[in-house]
This record gives structure tokens, sequence and C-alpha cells, in this order.
């Protein structure tokens, strides 16, 4: 599942750098989901929980931030709004996302010694 890889990776990073810090505990973990990355923020919450025991986030919770889908025109960052024709109005260019589309490990709250 593709949430599980995910977990898997995302507790890679957070050992790495928790080592590479010298962090004696982590305890809190926030992710930020955009809403077309196609996780389920649910799934990602089970997987973690499935996966931390054993890896220096056993003990940290896992605070999951859903992004919206934004989008904007490349060429005069106009704000397109959902549900309209995704086009910029002055000057006609396709829209581009801009969020919505990421996960993100945004911060990582951790004990140092
Ligand atoms: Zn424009």
């Amino acid at each position: 599942m593709h949430e599980y890889s995910l977990i898997q990776s995302l507790l890679d990073v957070v050992d790495a750098e928790a080592r590479s810090r010298g962090a004696t505990a982590v305890h809190h973990l926030r992710v930020q989901v955009g809403e077309l990355s196609g996780v389920e923020t649910e799934l990602l919450a089970s997987a973690y929980e499935l996966f931390r025991e054993h890896t220096s986030c056993a003990g940290a919770d896992l605070e999951i931030v859903p992004v919206p889908a934004r989008w904007g025109c490349p060429d005069c960052g106009a704000e397109i709004v959902r549900g309209d024709v995704l086009r910029c109005a002055a000057c006609a260019r396709p829209a581009q996302l801009e969020t919505g589309d990421e996960i993100l490990l945004e911060r990582i709250e951790m004990e140092v010694a």
C-alpha cells in the first residue's frame, strides 16, 4: 500500500535526523498532506501506528495537516478558485497547481540530550 511505504520512508528520515542530532526521543511529527496527493490520511495514521514501534518515533504523535488544493496563474499569480474554469480570467493562461499534491514532513520535535 502507498501509505505504508510513505510511513516507512518517513520513519527512516526521522530516524536519520534524530541520530544525526543525537536525539534521545522524538515527541511530535507534523506532516502536510495535500488534498490531491492521493494519500488517505486515515490509512496514513494507521500505518504510522503499525510501524512506529521500535523506531525513534515509538513515543511520538503524528499530526496530519490536510492541505487544500490551490491553483494560480503562472503569469500574473492570480489565485484561481476551485470550481471555476481552471484558467486565468485576466491572461487566459491555464492554471498551475500551487499546493495540494505534496506530502511534506513539516516539523520534527525531538529531545536532544
Ligand atoms: Zn493571470
